[in-house]
């Protein structure tokens, strides 16, 4: 084979993406699957929708990614004023998927507004960015359902010891709703650039013989650094930018594919390419081909076994993103008013 990616590999590329995608309307045509993440349906079959660079691909999800905006749009037609914060995150989800695909709602949009206001920045963050960086004493929810405060390590409810959750999965969290909310115009807590204004805290990033959660929290985390700043796989990435971030990406692809982990192999790979990364590259070559080996005969990635639907779609979600070519054409930030800060960082300043 010669340097290019064989026609044969680009092929079944193609045919693989496209079961994948059909694995994904499938699982969201179940209402029950639906109900529960229809909101995330929704968003990730938008995502394939408006960046993928073959044009059929792309009409395809965009037909699946309007029908279930629809089926969202009617199942949430009012935001409760009581809305608690998760309801109020489903409500940015959905609510900005469904307007980016022109089924627009201003009206529901003041009303997630009015919602957001009345939850604190704890309860939709895990933690107050304004406050101090993601802390590293909190809690995971108890086994026994109870929610513990910072610091605690036995539950306040049945004294079962707790374990403490990483401090990049908090970040993680905080870095898709805080963007999220910045895109609707809905502040969810606080504010996109204070959330990534920790971003040199969070660094060095840990390898996996810093134990598995750490590392794996700090992949995802990273890739959504990368996410937030490309507007989901929008523009290309400077490694100049973000250069431990692509560092540490480059140097984590053979530890996912070593834990057979298609989830978070596929966004590294998107990551990297979205760095400029191409189909030639040693690194997302070997990423290619543990996806293409990796595909269930149902045509989705993952665990065929998982009881929740959401680690059945998630990781064919992401192994379509890491398969597929993307339609960017130009190294840009979401947020250009953020390149200061991204200077400065990359020279070791916080
Ligand atoms: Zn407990």
């Amino acid at each position: 084979m010669t340097g290019a990616m064989s026609d044969t590999i680009k092929a079944r590329r193609e045919i693989a993406v496209r079961r994948g995608l059909e694995f994904i309307y499938r699982t969201a045509c179940e209402p029950e699957n639906f109900d529960a993440y229809g909101f995330d349906y929704t968003f990730c079959l938008h995502w394939i929708a408006s960046t993928s660079r073959d044009p059929a691909l792309g009409r395809a999800a965009r037909r699946m990614a309007v029908e279930c905006a629809r089926r969202w749009r009617e199942a949430h037609p009012t935001v409760p004023e009581d809305a608690d914060a998760e309801t109020v995150a489903q409500s940015v989800f959905g609510g900005l998927t469904a307007d980016c695909l022109g089924l627009r709602d201003a009206a529901f949009r003041r009303e997630v507004r009015r919602a957001a206001a009345r939850v604190s920045a704890e309860d939709l963050l895990w933690f107050d960015p304004a406050a101090g960086p993601p802390p590293a004493d909190l809690p995971a929810e108890c086994a026994c359902g109870e929610l513990n405060p910072r610091g605690r390590k036995t539950c306040r409810g049945c004294r079962r010891r707790l374990k403490w959750q990483t401090r990049y999965e908090i970040w993680l969290l905080a870095i898709i709703r805080s963007y999220l909310g910045e895109r609707y115009g809905v502040r969810l807590g606080a504010g996109y650039a204070e959330v990534i204004g920790w971003l040199p805290e969070m660094r060095p990033y840990p390898p996996l013989a810093r134990g598995y959660d750490d590392f794996i929290w700090a992949v995802y985390a990273v890739t959504h650094v990368v996410y937030t700043l490309n507007g989901y796989s929008t523009y290309m990435l400077s490694p100049r930018w973000l250069p431990e971030e692509y560092q540490f990406l480059k140097d984590s692809l053979d530890t996912v594919v070593g834990l057979d982990d298609t989830d978070a192999a596929g966004e590294v790979l998107d990551s990297l390419k979205s760095f400029g990364l191409s189909d030639r590259h040693p690194l997302i070559r070997k990423g290619v081909d543990f996806l293409l080996a990796t595909q269930n005969d149902d045509g989705s990635w993952g665990d065929a076994e998982a009881e929740d639907i959401y680690d059945r779609y998630h990781p064919t979600l992401t192994a379509v993103n890491g398969l597929r070519d993307y339609a960017w054409t130009q190294r840009a930030l979401v947020f250009p008013e953020l390149a200061p800060e991204l200077r400065r960082w990359a020279r070791g300043l916080s």
